[in-house]
């Protein structure tokens, strides 16, 4: 879990306000939910053979023994809360998010315990459009950071259930009969979750798969269709993107579309964004059906692209305009209270006291890089006077309401 010291937070903000105003282009409210939830609702909706739920979870019993977890992700909580709130039934909507996740992982680059996500959902939609927006919402970001030719669209369909189901079948016969071909995962797999095999990252194991049975072959009619809607929609505005027949994401919840967004510049943790459609979720934690498409995008690994390929500004939030320090000892609650005049007369400037000994104090000043340095001093029978160094280097002595004329001119 890592700390977010103040020379990083600057692109963390530049991130999320990039997201934020795109995701209020296209007009997402946002939801926030608690950081933990029932270990219940994350085993129901995320499926007890996943990896989050075998291995990743952070459980534990509360005071009152009630199981509790810290929450892996963030779609399961807001499905919960819609229902809760009664904001799904007979309703769309369209939600965005952030904050962080939890996951027992083996930390390496670009995979941690603590992440953060933002992603949107929405619900109450279960035409192919909603699948477009959704990904075309993504790719407007990938734009406003300048990184969509870094970045390759996947996509998929899994199907209807009944079809997933019929295709599943034929995948174990397939793979029982070369068992003893598969790595031990996969085996493992084969038994519990035999759909997860088609994303091993095992040579071998995707060799076997080449010859497999093709999930695109046993889809339903359906979901063919909304699929080539999509993939028109995607060609009409432009998108490119990978048919990818093996995409199955972690999660059991998904059906018809699923997508990620991937880069070569990460190693191995090259997925950057990921989503799809939930239809069957919101039923299964008790709702009333509902279809729900969204996804989720890791800001670690996003900031780590934006630096690998140099694409944050150099000056995100850096600068000053004012520093504003005592020239004599004893004036320091003036210069607090001379700042205070200074911000509610221009909110818009960053402005800096000095509040520390005054050695050196114009030095020290010039160290901030500070556009403007005013030091104050009292003038005997004029009282407080500033004095203004401009980016010149140029000092004058003002009054304080002329350092204010001067200030607004400037
Ligand atoms: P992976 O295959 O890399 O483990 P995942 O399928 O578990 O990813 P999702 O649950 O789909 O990931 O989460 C969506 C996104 O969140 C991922 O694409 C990734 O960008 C980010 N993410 C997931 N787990 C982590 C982690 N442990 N540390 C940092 N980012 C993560
Ligand atoms: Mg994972």
């Amino acid at each position: 879990m890592n700390d977010i010291l103040p020379e990083q937070s600057s692109a963390w903000h530049y991130l999320e306000e990039k997201f934020l105003s795109v995701v209020k282009s296209y007009s997402y409210a946002e939801i926030r939910t608690p950081v933990v939830e029932s270990t219940e609702l994350f085993n129901r909706s995320i499926g007890e053979v996943t990896d989050i739920v075998e291995k990743e979870m952070y459980c534990f019993e509360d005071r009152n023994g009630e199981r509790i977890a810290l929450r892996p992700e963030g779609t399961a909580s807001i499905v919960r809360a819609g229902i809760q709130h009664g904001l799904l039934f007979n309703q769309t909507q369209r939600l965005w998010y952030r904050g962080p996740m939890f996951r027992y992982e083996k930390p390496q680059k670009g995979r941690y315990r603590q992440f953060h996500q933002i992603g949107v959902e929405t619900f109450g939609m279960g035409g192919a459009d909603i699948d477009a927006e959704v990904i075309l919402l993504s790719a407007n970001l990938w734009r406003s950071l300048g990184v969509i030719e870094h970045l390759t669209l996947e996509i998929n369909s899994l199907g209807s259930k009944e079809a997933r189901d019929s295709y599943i079948e034929a995948l174990v016969v397939y793979l029982s009969d070369r068992e003893s071909l598969l790595d031990e995962d996969s085996k493992r797999r084969l038994h519990t979750n035999p759909l997860r095999i088609l994303d091993s990252k095992e040579q071998a194991t995707q060799t076997l798969l080449d010859d497999a049975p093709c999930l695109m072959d046993y889809l339903d009619d359906d979901s063919k269709q909304h699929f080539s809607m999509l993939t028109s929609i995607l060609d009409a505005a432009n998108i490119k993107y990978v048919i990818n027949p093996r995409l199955v994401r972690g999660l059991d919840y998904y059906n018809k579309t699923v997508f990620e967004w991937t880069t070569d510049k990460l190693g191995a943790q090259g997925t950057v964004c990921a989503g799809g459609r939930y239809d069957g979720m919101v039923e299964q934690l008790g709702g009333k059906a509902t279809p729900a498409v969204g996804f989720a995008m890791g800001e670690e690994r996003l900031l780590l692209l934006l630096e690998t390929l140099d694409a944050l500004p150099a000056s995100v939030g850096e600068h000053l305009d004012v520093y504003l320090s005592a020239q004599d000892k004893g004036l320091q609650p003036q210069v607090i209270l001379v700042a205070e005049q200074l911000r509610a007369e221009f909110p818009d400037l960053k402005i800096r006291t000095h509040c520390a000994g005054l050695k050196n104090i114009l030095n020290k000043a010039r160290q901030t890089a500070a556009k403007k340095i005013v030091l104050i001093k009292d003038v005997e029978g004029v009282g407080l006077t500033a004095t203004l160094w401009d980016e010149q280097e140029v000092s004058y002595d003002l009054s304080i309401e002329k350092l204010i004329a001067e200030l607004s001119v400037n």
